[in-house]
């Protein structure tokens, strides 16, 4: 965008720090869970935080946050790299809390022994039991006043595996009439005796997110910790613990989640549309996933321009679909080779035209892209057409096909009907046209002008391919604030399978995450699945373009 653009909210507290030389350069990071695949609402977050770190010439760490044994897997990092990697970005440091899990245990006890912590033996419902609530002041534990050798010993032999889960916690001992619950004395850390990932059975302690992210933000010398606004009231926590272990001074900033339009974007909702087979996988073409994006065909230069055009904000809101379909097809445009299928096929016979002959038409592979070149596509007396291009009584405007119209096939020649078939039920097998002989595309001496073009592919070099066509994932808009199960609001009808659709022979050659326009019938992509043997297509995005006329309006 040419425009200059006033700052974000987060630049103009960058460019004050950096002009009161709070910093030399900032350091941002990008803290995934690896708890699932990335969404569109991160590909936001990853071009906030990378974005900010090379306007500002500083840097961007990209941290796995896998503190939680239980839900973390290595596949989830390696897709999660992969899809950085794909939308553009690069990583200074490659970090992981797991691997700070020593640092973070000498953190713990430090602050046991400067009597900022103590070991809890509570359950879980004592502990919520005695934590009063918005204007009532909880209780002290009955353990709170544990001596620090004690606490010292005991979370020792927390962390040698004497406990079983949940029988102790560390507690931070701050203040349980603090208005801010959060603050009243919170766990920091907690007993599982599970596998992790990474550190496999070396631990069965660990630490809370309070107690994670802060301090791996300072052990990284991140400067400014952009995080989404459900944690603004984690921020005092963020900053006592900060404070209280004398580290680095990373600070929090908090910006409004995006959310998209006829989606769900929560990993714990995506999880259980892949576990319960909703749709194919975290890669589905119809997942708001990074990876479901690139498989259908979004590029990644279209989905940092739609991170671009919605910036930031600080409330939450839902984002149209329609304007990330807008960023598709702008840069689809510019780079997909024109073709054409035709996906609901009717034959129409050149009556005029000799049989058995070929021509081979060159057609420009992309108007928009003076380099691309032009493409062989053969001709003859037989062409599929689109059964929507003919009308038996076609209304007065219809600029197609029907008794008596002129249309051009597109790169070839105007042809006029004068007859059609039809079988017992009334469709319509055949249509039978004359060609003129003069009205060749790019040495058109006829003298006849016609209003519509049509695609087509002749009969006898057609090669046919599998079409996926792709429907919003969703009924409604926003899923996950009607009444009930958000499932409940699944799109029947999402995917629509053509099984053999007649392309021009210049696609059999089409390798998978290729782009195309197919005429008149939008952005397709090769799929993931494609082989020589069966080609698929997946339609990206239809041509048309909702979201410019909503703006007109
Ligand atoms: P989810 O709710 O989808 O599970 P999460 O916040 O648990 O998301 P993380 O892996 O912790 O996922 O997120 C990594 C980073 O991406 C965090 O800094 C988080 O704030 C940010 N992020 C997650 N979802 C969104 C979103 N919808 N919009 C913007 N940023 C997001
Ligand atoms: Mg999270």
């Amino acid at each position: 965008m040419s425009e200059e653009k006033s700052l974000n909210f987060l630049e103009e507290i960058i460019e004050k720090d950096l002009a009161e030389g709070k910093y030399k350069y900032i350091h941002t990071r990008f803290p995934p869970e690896p708890n699932g695949y990335l969404h569109i609402g991160h590909a936001s977050s990853i071009h906030l935080n990378f974005g900010l770190a090379k306007k500002y010439k500083g840097k961007c760490n990209l941290r796995f946050d896998d503190t939680n044994p239980t839900t973390e897997e290595t596949e989830y990092v390696e897709s999660i790299k992969n899809d950085i990697k794909w939308l553009g970005f690069e990583w200074d440091g490659e970090y992981y809390a797991s691997d700070y899990f020593e640092q973070l245990y000498g953190f713990a006890v430090k602050l046991i022994n400067k009597g900022l912590a103590y070991v809890d033996d509570s359950t879980a419902e004592e502990i919520a039991a005695l934590k009063g609530n918005i204007g009532v002041p909880g209780t002290n534990s009955p353990y709170r006043e544990r001596t620090v050798e004690e606490n010292l010993r005991l979370f020792q032999e927390m962390r040698e595996g004497k406990y079983k889960d949940s029988e102790k916690v560390l507690r931070a001992k701050i203040d349980m009439a603090h208005p801010n619950l959060l603050l009243r004395d919170p766990i920091l850390y907690r007993i599982k005796h599970e596998h992790h990932h990474r550190t496999g059975d070396k631990w069965c302690i660990y630490p809370m997110y309070d107690f994670a992210h802060g301090q791996s933000d300072s052990i990284e010398n991140i400067t400014h910790s952009i995080c989404t606004l459900e944690f603004i009231h984690h921020r005092p926590l963020y900053d006592w613990c900060i404070q209280q272990l004398e580290i680095f001074p990373s600070h929090q900033y908090e910006f409004a989640r995006r959310n998209l339009s006829y989606t769900v974007m929560s990993k714990r909702k995506l999880l259980q549309l892949v576990n319960e087979k909703h749709v194919d996988g975290w890669n589905d073409p119809r997942m708001p996933t990074v990876s479901g994006m690139r498989r259908r065909g979004y590029t990644a230069a279209a989905l940092r321009n739609f991170c671009d055009t919605i910036g930031i904000a600080k409330r939450e809101n839902v984002v149209d679909l329609s304007l990330l379909e807008f960023c598709v097809r702008e840069d689809l445009n510019k780079l997909a080779t024109r073709s054409m299928a035709v996906l609901d096929p009717v034959k129409l016979v050149i009556t005029n035209y000799p049989e058995g002959q070929t021509e081979n038409l060159e057609i420009e592979n992309n108007p928009e892209d003076e380099n691309s070149g032009k493409r062989t596509v053969p001709f003859s007396n037989e062409v599929w057409i689109e059964r929507e291009d003919f009308m038996e009584n076609p209304p007065k405007k219809f600029f197609r096909l029907g008794m008596g119209l002129m249309v051009r096939l597109k790169g070839a020649y105007i042809v006029q009907c004068n007859d059609f078939k039809k079988d017992e039920n009334g469709n319509i097998t055949e249509i039978h046209c004359t060609y003129i002989r003069e009205s060749r595309s790019g040495n058109d001496t006829s003298g006849i002008h016609v209003k519509g073009t049509i695609h087509w592919v002749s009969v006898a070099h057609a090669k046919t391919a599998e079409v996926r066509l792709y429907d919003r994932l969703f009924r409604v808009e926003d899923p996950s604030s009607e009444d009930g199960d958000f499932k409940d609001y699944i799109n029947p009808d999402s995917l629509q399978v053509l099984p053999q659709v007649f392309i021009e022979p210049s696609l059999a050659a089409a390798k998978p995450g290729e782009h195309f326009q197919f005429l008149r019938k939008g952005y397709f992509c090769v799929d993931t699945d494609s082989s020589a043997e069966k080609l698929i297509f997946n339609r990206t995005v239809t041509l048309k373009d909702s979201w410019a006329k909503e703006q007109k309006k």
